[in-house]
């Protein structure tokens, strides 16, 4: 085959201007967010790689059928699109709308979850986990080892553990358990994806034991790339046939439309049983909104529509991921410590490493992060302790992996942005002694990475500014 890269299959029609700040701006602008990339200012920031939820370029086709939202408050014609296209893609029975993903989890907690059950999961996703908790649950990670390791090569870290589910199940009993939790492409893991196997063995299990399985399917297509690029047997099949399959083993599933789906604010509850999609429409009109509309906008609806369905088209997923590749490979050529192998949506830097003169009370991670902002006005974000919040006794929950995310928005950076973050990451690389730690000075009860404010531990910056003042970009 000729070589070819990933470039992508679309090219730009408008443009959205950004700002470049100086060093002082961002000194200033970070001090004032708490050292807290999620309360800067999207002003203050170049390149935007927080995440990559909500913040993808939608196609002029997108575009064009907000003009064709039907903003009826009830029966809104949009509803029945979106629903057809979940259907057609998805595969599930029932479609529930919601504003966003965890409107959908809220709803799937609050039904399927008594007080003391445990719900297992491959690794904890922070609104899902919250949720599962607020109804009374027990989360507990059953994610093979290698996912906790960000030097294993393994090509599957998302891979569930039978022995950890099986014990899981023979120590309290299958009525213990809710339902699993089952993440494609796992996002707190690095974006890293479930096999095919492994998802129809760990269906398998649960069912043989009357345990439901609940797919979070926010990154689902993301996953069925990387079926078909690595794993035996399922390089001829298409992505919309790959998707189709891993919901076919599950009985419903929880998505944020703002990852795969292309768009800026939607979501979903999917699920097989009638009884089940019956309560969950009752609670949803209670807090979302009316059951044909769930929290979005008629024309929200529409242009989720042809989002799920140009997200599994083939040339547009491997240009995603392709792009995402990249990156990583520019980073890794360097000798930058990132989690392996690269995923789907974003590189992760291996924070812990990366700063290992910084102990794990000092956030080497979200303080990695303000370093990278206060280098060229890229914003990530922290994915270690502030994330992973305190324990049921209050104490400081340490994860193994103490992550920075550079989360890779779909269809809106070009080949030089990438060029420019990779650049970033190395200068800091370059000077990362110098890199201070945090200390956190406000710390939120729920969620605190969202809030949570620090301070440098000494000297008033995470990043000296350089001796030779900042000069002109090099071409
Ligand atoms: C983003 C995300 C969610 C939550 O969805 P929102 O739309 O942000 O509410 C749940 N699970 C995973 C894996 C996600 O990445």
């Amino acid at each position: 085959m000729k070589k070819r890269s990933w470039a992508e299959p679309w090219k730009i029609k408008m443009v959205e201007p950004l700002r470049m700040t100086s060093r002082q701006t961002r000194e200033r602008a970070l001090a004032e967010a708490g050292y807290n990339t999620f309360l800067l200012r999207s002003e203050d920031v170049y390149i935007d790689l927080l995440t990559d939820s909500g913040t993808s370029a939608m196609s002029d086709r997108q575009w064009a059928a907000l003009m064709l939202g039907d903003e009826a408050y009830a029966g809104s014609r949009n509803y029945y699109d979106l629903e057809q296209a979940m259907r057609d893609v998805y595969g599930y029975s029932e479609f529930i709308p919601t504003h966003q993903g965890r409107g959908a989890e809220y709803l799937l907690s609050q039904l399927m979850i008594e007080p003391g059950q445990f719900v297992p999961g491959n690794m904890y996703f922070t609104t899902t986990r919250y949720h599962q908790e607020l109804a009374g649950g027990r989360f507990v990670d059953v994610i093979v080892d290698e996912a906790h390791d960000p030097s294993s090569t393994f090509p599957f870290k998302g891979n569930v553990c039978l022995n950890k589910l099986q014990g899981l199940i023979d120590e309290h009993g299958a009525g213990k358990i809710a339902y699993l939790s089952l993440e494609t492409n796992v996002n707190m893991a690095g974006g890293q994806p479930c096999s095919m196997k492994n998802i129809k063995a760990t269906c398998d299990l649960c069912h043989q034991h009357g345990i439901p399985v609940f797919l979070d399917a926010t990154r689902c297509v993301e996953n069925a790339w990387f079926i078909k690029d690595r794993e035996p047997g399922w390089a001829d099949r298409a992505i919309a046939e790959i998707v189709r399959e891993i919901c076919a083993c599950t009985d419903g599933c929880t998505m944020s439309g703002k990852k795969d789906s292309l768009v800026n604010i939607g979501g979903f509850l999917a699920v097989n049983e009638t009884k089940l999609a019956e309560e969950a429409r009752n609670l949803l009109v209670c807090h979302e909104g009316l059951h044909t509309y769930g929290g979005m906008a008629g024309r929200d609806m529409a242009a989720m529509a042809i989002g799920i369905r140009e997200s599994i088209e083939e040339d547009h997923i491997r240009s995603r991921v392709g792009q995402v590749r990249y990156l990583g490979q520019r980073l890794q050529h360097a000798g930058v410590p990132i989690v392996q192998p690269i995923g789907g949506h974003g590189i992760y830097l291996d924070a812990a490493a990366f700063l290992d003169h910084l102990p794990r009370e000092e956030f080497p991670a979200q303080a990695l992060a303000a370093a990278l902002y206060l280098d060229s006005g890229l914003r990530t974000m922290e994915r270690g302790a502030v994330s992973a919040g305190r324990d049921a006794e209050g104490n400081n929950i340490f994860p193994r992996l103490e992550l920075v995310r550079l989360t890779i928005p779909r269809r809106v950076y070009t080949q030089a942005h990438m060029d420019v973050t990779a650049e970033s990451v190395m200068e800091v690389w370059d000077r990362r002694r110098e890199v201070v730690g945090l200390r956190m000075t406000h710390e939120p009860v729920r969620l605190r990475f969202f809030q949570a404010m620090f301070s440098p531990t000494v000297g008033g910056t995470v990043l000296p500014a350089e001796s030779s003042p900042e000069s002109a970009v090099e071409c």
